[in-house]
């Protein structure tokens, strides 16, 4: 049968297609019951809003906004806010599926959901992005909140919008909830280590895998695709490991040094509003050259359909470790695990972020706050146990690292929904 969303042509459509055609390979492996796995190539809910802003120049313009839930058989939903001219209802989709799989992967008491909203923050003032946050808040009302759907930041939202969204929804119901989303600001409820977990996981993954295939950190050389929260920590964690890392990029391009560029100074020059590109003494790169450097380490932190049946031949790196969601198309994928590429594949790679939000929303809800020590502990602990579950799979059954992460979690879900039967 065919998906309902299918039709014309473009990024989120490809997306989703991708996100149902894993479950259908990983439901095929599984033998899963052919009702649940119908039943999870669909969300349980979707609402479509629209959000009206009052520009600084007196317009008011109207933004379309989602909010997705794939699935909340195992807890409320969890997933990010995104907000990009990319967003639109097929995306969001393919992204609430990808966090049920993650949120079970990491056996993570949650279910997956997603949200955007299809702007140009880029073009936005504080102001007017303030005034999105706010609307888009109060029209998603209905479906959040700390036992039933917690957000969190992703592509072009940050803590500040966090903190903008526990706001809106704190004065609807007159008294302040921190739960109601993770990613915050430490001082209004949010979590030590937070902002850091997506990217420091997806390195206790990398050294995991570099211990795996016996190679010394020292001496191996990385690029980093995106230099925003995910990319800049993956960046300069890895040099912290003495890893030395010759290139990496923002959406304006990309900056190359094979002597290793000085990855602490260009996170300064970026905070302080600077491109990668433009930091002294680089060699300026696009985007497409980047991800053809040949490195040990190559992470796309930025976003989807990066890596493509087109440049996959082109690429040369031992170890693909996905930071952003969906970076890699499916017929990449095949190419790559040919050329013998090791693939941390999205949904545990950057599931750092995810772990980290279950830290905040548990200490939110107890309050009562850990230390930095206690979250990294905790966060390396989950992350390499899904790593080695996800390994001993692909040991046992001779299936692809991302075939075996969607097996565990789609089997931890489908599992779930048969104990509690289906309603009525
Ligand atoms: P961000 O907005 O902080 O940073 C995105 C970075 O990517 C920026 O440097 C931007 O300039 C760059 N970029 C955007 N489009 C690009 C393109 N086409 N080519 C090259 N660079 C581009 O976002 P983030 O939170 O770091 O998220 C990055 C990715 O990681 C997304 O795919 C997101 O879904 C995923 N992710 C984020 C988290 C998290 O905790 N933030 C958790 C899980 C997954």
């Amino acid at each position: 049968m065919p998906f309902p969303y299918w039709g014309e042509n473009h990024e989120g459509q490809d997306m989703l297609r991708e996100a149902v055609e894993q479950l259908d390979g990983a439901a095929g492996l599984l033998g899963l019951d052919p009702n649940l796995a119908e039943r999870l190539r669909y969300p349980k809910r979707a609402l479509v809003v629209t959000v009206p802003v009052r520009m600084d120049d007196g317009r008011v313009v109207c933004h379309t906004g989602y909010r997705v839930h794939h699935n909340i058989t195992l807890g409320p939903g969890k997933g990010g806010i995104r907000y990009a001219p990319t967003v639109s209802l097929e995306e969001t989709t393919a992204l609430a599926m990808w966090m049920t799989w993650k949120c079970a992967l990491m056996n993570i008491p949650f279910g997956g959901a997603k949200g955007g909203v299809c702007c140009d923050t880029l073009k936005m003032s504080r102001r007017e992005i303030q005034a999105l946050t706010r609307r888009y808040t109060s029209e998603i009302f209905m479906l959040i909140g700390p036992e039933k759907d917690i957000p969190a930041p992703d592509m072009y939202t940050n803590e500040q919008t966090m903190s903008w969204i526990m706001d809106t929804y704190s004065m609807q119901v007159g008294y302040t909830v921190p739960g109601v989303v993770t990613g915050k600001p430490v001082v209004v409820g949010g979590s030590l280590g937070r902002r850091e977990a997506t990217g420091l996981g997806l390195c206790n993954l990398v050294f995991a895998a570099l211990d795996r295939l016996e190679a010394d950190p020292r001496g191996m050389t990385a690029v980093v695709q995106g230099f925003g929260n995910v990319g800049s920590v993956t960046a300069l964690t890895l040099w912290q490991g003495k890893v030395k890392v010759i290139g990496v990029s923002d959406v304006y391009g990309g900056a190359y040094d094979p002597a290793g560029l000085p990855v602490g100074a260009m996170a300064l020059h970026v905070a302080k509003g600077g491109k990668v590109s433009e930091f002294p003494g680089v060699t300026p790169v696009s985007n497409r050259e980047l991800l053809e450097i040949p490195c040990d380490i190559l992470a796309p932190c930025a976003a989807a359909g990066q890596i493509t049946k087109e440049n996959a031949p082109r690429i040369r790196c031992r170890i693909l470790a996905e930071g952003a969601n969906g970076p890699t198309t499916l017929e990449a994928d095949g190419i790559l695990a040919e050329k013998g590429v090791f693939i941390i594949p999205d949904i545990l790679g950057n599931a750092g972020g995810v772990t980290a939000s279950y830290f905040e929303w548990v200490q939110d809800t107890q309050k009562f706050f850990w230390d930095i020590g206690e979250i990294n502990r905790q966060l390396e602990r989950i992350m390499l146990q899904a790593f080695r579950q996800v390994m001993a799979l692909v040991d046992e059954r001779k299936v692809s690292h991302r075939m075996a992460a969607l097996m565990i979690g789609i089997s931890r879900v489908s599992d779930a929904m048969r104990f509690r039967g289906l309603y009525p």
